[in-house]
């Protein structure tokens, strides 16, 4: 490389007068420079800090340090290390030697007088020095530079080369005729191909088929407008198996011209296992495998939006297992999931295929039929025919846990759009429509009727006022006397809930309190009953009632009896009225007993731990296990009406009695039969050793007052009737 001349730059410093300096100018001038006089050092020096010169001469009389300081300055800046500097002196110069004293190389003297030819050629040689200086140092620049680029490429290399063999995405490169020229190790593990097979292959042998030709089309545009290509596409392994990747192609270009195409792509089978667990997940129920609500309402939704459009009709079945709960709870949950299993199964096979079946929540389903063009009367017409057909598939029983098995189950009906045009309406009125079915017993269906809609506020309206009167203390306990068989004295009473409100008037506790346990309100309902008849058994034990008579009992609802804080609420109440414990008979339903066998019992012997006596109510009605029955610390059984009711006329009956009075001899408990209405119950109880027995043959429930008036009545007091 041939080196280009530079321009160099003088400086003349030159306090004498004008001959001098002209004399100098006059030896340098024929140099060709740029050349710069000045006559003080101060001027010198400020000119030094913004230019850079390549020689200096010095010419001074002066006996200033200053030319010192100038050397010193044009030393130490970089621009100027490599100035040269000729001072004109003579021998005694004292400066002369200061100056050497520095060891500066770059300086140099020419004594007085000054001889032309010297000068010149000193100058002459100096500038030389400079400029060859200067052009190393530039060609010094430039190598460094050169390094320092080498070295990044080679940096870079080795961080693309890094990239390519250790990267997890596969890479594939072809030439411009799309023939593959390089793929990395992760293609091969992605793909399966080692790079041999592939190499001048097109990339065509990855494709699954399953894109079209116009999604290959699209690529290619894409490609060839913005020279790059991303998206996700079914590419298939070495193996076989069709895979999604998450792909990029890029192509590159020399002068507008590919000469390359590069493939980056990831293999996102797993991410999209994810996306399809977790869209599963929120859709579908685990268990049946059937849409959940989620997905039945988004698909509803849109089937409402093409029957408006198309003014066709709906069908919403609404359906519930009758008695899941107790199955799990008697049975276990194997068993209640395989029930729930047989259900969702039959379901499937009785519907149109194109009908939305989903597992609503818990125990209930529902199914959508949209798509039918008929009025209302064929609309019911042919929901009946669904729900037939669902009927004969369960008419048939199936095989649970090797036994054969009758499911039944409640069905609501809405039809759009007659009932409603919403599916939040239409499902609330499926719902009351089912709960209605469940009331007329197994295996019901109803369509929603309005009458229902008032049904549902009526029960709404009875809780806020149930609600009231507990606060307001409009309850009332009456009393049912009990009575021994054998010599009909009264031996206690079971006290039951009285309830007159202002505006619905007289309601039995046959209708509030299931709306009572339906909404919780039980709890502070229970409450209140066992406060007021602990109070009432306190009053009468001071009147000395317990003389002759033995308990009063109180009904415990099964949630009451199954909530945490119940026998800590039992406790405090006997506490606070100090009664005698052993007067108080807790009477519970068999649903209480069914819940899970170890905590009824210990919930049990609490309560016979705190003294009070425990009867079952209805019992015969209930689900008793009596395998369970023997663990319990039960004193009285109370034979349900229903078996009284039909023991003069029904053998069944009678015998259904006679086991219960042999089970309760067997675990040491009591007999009292309910609803005794007539002599000849009484008279056939009396046959087979009942023990007690209370009813409207002798009374109906009674006031406080009245109960304590027929305690204190003297005996002998006969059975009446009311009626
Ligand atoms: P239950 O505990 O089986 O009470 C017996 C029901 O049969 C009472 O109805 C009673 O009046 C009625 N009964 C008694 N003898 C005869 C009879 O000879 N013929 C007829 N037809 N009926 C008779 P009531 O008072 O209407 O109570 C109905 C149900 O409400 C009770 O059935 C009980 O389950 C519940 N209940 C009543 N009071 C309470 C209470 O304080 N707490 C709880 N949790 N439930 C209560
Ligand atoms: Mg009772
Ligand atoms: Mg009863």
């Amino acid at each position: 490389m041939q080196l280009q001349p530079f321009e160099s730059n003088i400086l003349i410093v030159d306090d004498m007068e004008n001959n001098s300096r002209s004399l100098l100018e006059s030896v340098i001038t024929p140099l060709k420079q740029t050349i710069f006089s000045v006559e003080s050092i101060q001027e010198a020096l400020h000119l030094c800090k913004r230019n850079e010169f390549d020689l200096l001469l010095l010419n001074l009389s002066l006996p200033t340090i200053n030319d010192l300081d100038l050397t010193t300055l044009l030393k130490n800046k970089a621009e100027t290390q490599q100035t040269q500097i000729i001072v004109v002196t003579n021998i005694h110069n004292p400066r002369a030697n200061l100056v050497q004293d520095l060891n500066i190389n770059t300086i140099h003297y020419i004594k007085q007088p000054i001889n032309k030819q010297v000068l010149t050629h000193q100058a002459e040689i100096l500038l030389k020095i400079t400029q060859q200086a200067k052009q190393l140092a530039l060609r010094n620049q430039e190598l460094e530079a050169e390094i320092a680029h080498r070295k990044q490429i080679a940096q870079e290399l080795l961080i693309t080369s890094a990239a390519f063999n250790e990267g997890a995405a596969g890479i594939l490169i072809t030439n411009d005729k799309i023939e593959i020229i390089r793929v990395n190790p992760a293609f091969t593990k992605i793909t399966g191909y080692e790079e041999q097979e592939v190499l001048g292959k097109n990339p065509k042998i990855l494709s699954s088929g399953k894109q079209d030709d116009a999604f290959y089309q699209e690529m290619w545009l894409s490609l060839q407008e913005n020279d790059r290509w991303s998206g996700e596409i079914w590419n298939k392994r070495k193996n076989g198996l069709i895979y999604p990747q998450w792909q990029t192609l890029t192509a590159v270009k020399e002068n507008n011209k590919i000469h390359h195409y590069i493939a980056t792509f990831s293999d996102i089978s797993h991410t999209k296992e994810h996306e399809a667990l977790i869209d599963y997940l929120t859709h579908y129920d685990v268990l049946t495998k059937l849409p959940n609500k989620t997905l039945f309402k988004l698909q509803v939704e849109q089937s409402l939006a093409k029957l408006a459009r198309h003014k066709k009709a709906g069908i919403l079945l609404y359906l519930n297992i009758n008695d899941l709960k107790k199955y799990n709870d008697t049975m276990g949950h194997h068993f209640g999931d395989q029930l729930l299993l047989e259900f969702a199964n039959k379901l499937q096979i009785a519907v149109r295929h194109d009908a939305i079946t989903c597992r609503f929540e818990g125990d209930e389903f529902a199914i959508w039929v949209d798509d039918i063009e008929a009025d209302k009367d064929e609309v019911i017409h042919i929901s009946t025919k669904i729900i037939h057909r669902i009927d004969r598939l369960f008419a048939k029983a199936v095989v649970i846990d090797g036994m054969e098995f009758l499911i039944t189950k409640s069905i609501g009906v809405a039809l759009y759009p007659y009932d409603n045009e919403t599916l939040v309406e239409l499902l609330r009125k499926a719902d009351t429509a089912m709960h209605r079915a469940k009331t007329q017993g197994l295996n019901q269906h109803t369509f929603f009727q309005t009458e229902m809609e008032q049904s549902a506020r009526k029960k709404l309206d009875i809780e806020n006022a149930l609600r009231k009167a507990i606060i307001h203390n409009q309850l009332e306990l009456y009393y049912q006397p009990q009575l021994n068989i054998n010599d009909n004295k009264i031996i206690g009473s079971e006290a039951l809930l009285r309830w007159t409100d202002e505006h619905l008037g007289y309601i039995s506790p046959a209708e509030f309190i299931p709306i009572a346990e339906h909404s919780n309100l039980i709890i502070d309902v229970g409450l209140w009953v066992l406060n007021a008849a602990c109070r009432k058994i306190k009053q009468w034990e001071e009147q000395g009632y317990f003389a002759s008579i033995n308990t009063i009992s109180v009904n415990v609802s099964s949630k009451q009896f199954a909530h945490d804080s119940f026998i800590s609420d039992l406790s405090a109440i006997l506490q606070k009225t100090a009664i005698n414990p052993s007067h108080l008979d807790i009477e519970l339903t068999e649903t209480a007993l069914i819940d899970d066998f170890s905590t009824v019992c210990s919930r049990l012997r609490d309560i016979k731990k705190l003294g009070c006596r425990i009867s079952i109510d209805d019992f015969g009605t209930g689900y008793s296990s009596l395998q369970y029955l023997k663990h319990f610390p039960v004193d009285v059984l109370k034979i349900d009406k229903c078996f009284i009711d039909d023991i003069e006329k029904d053998k069944a009956s009678r015998a259904i009695v006679k086991t219960i009075i042999d089970l309760a001899a067997m675990l040491d408990a009591h007999i009292i039969a309910e609803g005794v209405e007539n002599i000849a119950q009484l008279a056939h109880l009396n046959m087979v050793n009942c023990y007690a027995y209370q009813g409207f043959l002798f009374s109906p429930a009674i006031s406080a007052q009245d109960f304590s008036d027929l305690i204190k009545a003297p005996l002998g007091v006969r059975p009446y009737n009311p009626h």
